[in-house]
């Protein structure tokens, strides 16, 4: 549920493993594990959460959205049965590939913009194909063609 709608209705053990709508993702990866040195991919949600009495336009959770595309503040989605018995509310569900709560945190790696070593330590992020970035080269591109998610 969010701002009081559903995105995603499935069997648990659905979602859980294959969490297909970006709120559902976050939500997942917030909950903590028993252990400490799993790695472990923390997907954030950023923003504030809007008040009830100020719902955006469009897709409710577009301002918060690591994957909204033009038409994601403008036509709110429906709750679509995307996979048999997995209803997602979301336009891009199909395209979208989120992070599974097991899904591999990479540490270092080549860089897929400048081809060079992203050194464990430096500044980087990841997209969820899962590609490594250094920060300021993921600046450049501003997110993967491939799993649709933004930096
Ligand atoms: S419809 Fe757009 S903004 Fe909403 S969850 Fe899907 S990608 Fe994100
Ligand atoms: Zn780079
Ligand atoms: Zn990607």
């Amino acid at each position: 549920m969010y701002l009081g709608n559903i995105v995603e209705l499935a069997p648990s053990e659905d979602i859980i493993k294959n969490p297909m709508h970006p709120y559902t993702e976050a939500l997942l990866s917030a909950v903590p594990i028993p252990d400490p040195k799993a790695k472990h991919g923390r997907v954030e949600i950023r923003g504030e959460l809007p008040s009830p009495i100020d719902i955006p336009p469009g897709c409710y959770f577009h301002p918060r959205c690591f994957y909204r595309r033009g038409l994601c503040s403008e036509i709110k989605p429906p709750l679509r049965e995307v996979t048999p018995g997995h209803f997602v509310q979301c336009h891009f569900a199909e395209q979208i590939k989120t992070r599974k709560p097991d899904d591999i945190v990479l540490e270092s790696g080549t860089c897929v913009v400048c081809g060079k070593l992203v050194a464990k330590g430096t500044s980087s992020v990841q997209c969820n194909c899962p590609k490594i970035y250094h920060t300021d080269c993921a600046s450049q591109v501003k997110g993967c063609q491939v799993c649709m998610k933004w930096f």
